[in-house]
């Protein structure tokens, strides 16, 4: 079996809930509680939950733009926590992210082709004049044109802003690019357009992709496997068709009833899940989901689920599966 491109093992991020006027800290908010996860290389991995799931923490804490409290990260065999800060510096050249704003993650003072050579630069990569020929060439890639180079973040819409997201995120030739919420602020007509790009651009550099979303809808046909979290945990992980066509959690089932169906005589049940996401500072006891299930029986209040394999790759945490 091929080694995984990233393998992501109990990975957990708690920030300290600090009071008074000394700071004391007395709770933690438990964003991230114990997530492992693989990757191979070329493969698209879905991540899908509510806002406050914890998947953006997930995300950052691979890349280490945040410490992660405790876990594994390994990337490409490197053990990616153990590496000191010029080590991680150029790791990161192989681990790019693209953020769900593209206009609070581009430098309103910085052109187009400033902010496409500053990675670049940061990482020596190519002579000054190939660098730009390498700016005109990634803006005709993600579809703008090579004269945008000299103009600014808020001459563009927020389709194009994240087009130069995603060639930022390219300029450096990646192994890995995490998507955190890549089109949840973009248009649905141009959503569409940005993940065929994502596509086209996955097959043609070769990247595996950690795409991160809210809505089950956008992840089904750029995933390979997608993992649903809850509360920082993980309820469910499949193949993209079998989650689709088969899923077990209930939670899952809750998030893929409120996806519209195109043909207006199908009928699927919406399944209204009652109450908010509780607080990941004070987590419910048993399953994290036990508060809002609509099948959760005793036993779910008191006793954490196991993670299982029900099916051959297909893993999932619930008593009643
Ligand atoms: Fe619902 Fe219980 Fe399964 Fe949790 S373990 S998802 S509460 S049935």
């Amino acid at each position: 079996m091929t080694e995984a491109l990233l393998q992501v093992e109990e990975l957990v991020k708690y920030f300290p809930i600090r009071r008074g006027v000394l700071q004391r800290t007395v709770g933690h908010v438990k964003a991230v509680d114990g997530i492992s996860f693989a990757v191979n290389q070329g493969e698209t991995l879905g991540v899908v939950g509510e806002s406050g799931c914890g998947k953006s923490t997930m995300g950052r804490s691979v890349l280490r733009l945040i410490e992660p409290t405790k876990g594994k990260v390994t990337f490409n065999g490197k053990n990616v926590l153990s590496l000191n800060k010029p080590e991680m510096r150029a790791m990161r050249r192989e681990m790019q992210i693209v953020f769900q704003d593209p206009y609070a993650s581009l430098n309103p003072r910085y052109t187009i082709g400033q902010t496409l050579l500053e990675p670049m630069k940061i990482h020596n990569l190519h002579s000054p004049g190939e660098r730009m020929q390498k700016v005109h060439s990634l803006l005709e890639r993600v579809g703008l044109a090579s004269e945008y180079a000299r103009r600014f973040p808020h001459e563009f819409s927020g389709g194009q802003r994240q087009r130069v997201g995603i060639a930022r995120a390219l300029a450096v030739n990646p192994k890995l690019v995490i998507l955190d919420e890549p089109v949840a602020a973009l248009d649905v007509s141009v959503q569409s357009q940005v993940l065929n790009l994502l596509e086209d651009l996955q097959d043609e550099f070769h990247l595996t992709y950690v795409f991160i979303a809210h809505d089950l809808s956008v992840v089904r046909h750029i995933s390979d496997r997608v993992m649903v979290l809850y509360l920082g945990r993980m309820a469910e992980v499949a193949d993209s068709e079998e989650l689709f066509t088969n899923p077990l959690h209930p939670y899952t089932k809750a998030l893929l009833s409120a996806i519209p169906v195109p043909d207006p005589d199908a009928k699927r049940e919406r399944i209204i899940l009652q109450g908010d996401l509780p607080s990941p500072a004070n987590p419910p006891s048993g399953c994290p989901f036990h508060t809002r299930c609509p099948v959760a029986v005793d036993k779910c209040r008191q006793e954490v689920p196991a993670w299982r394999e029900v099916k051959s790759s297909h893993h999932v945490a619930c008593h009643l599966v």
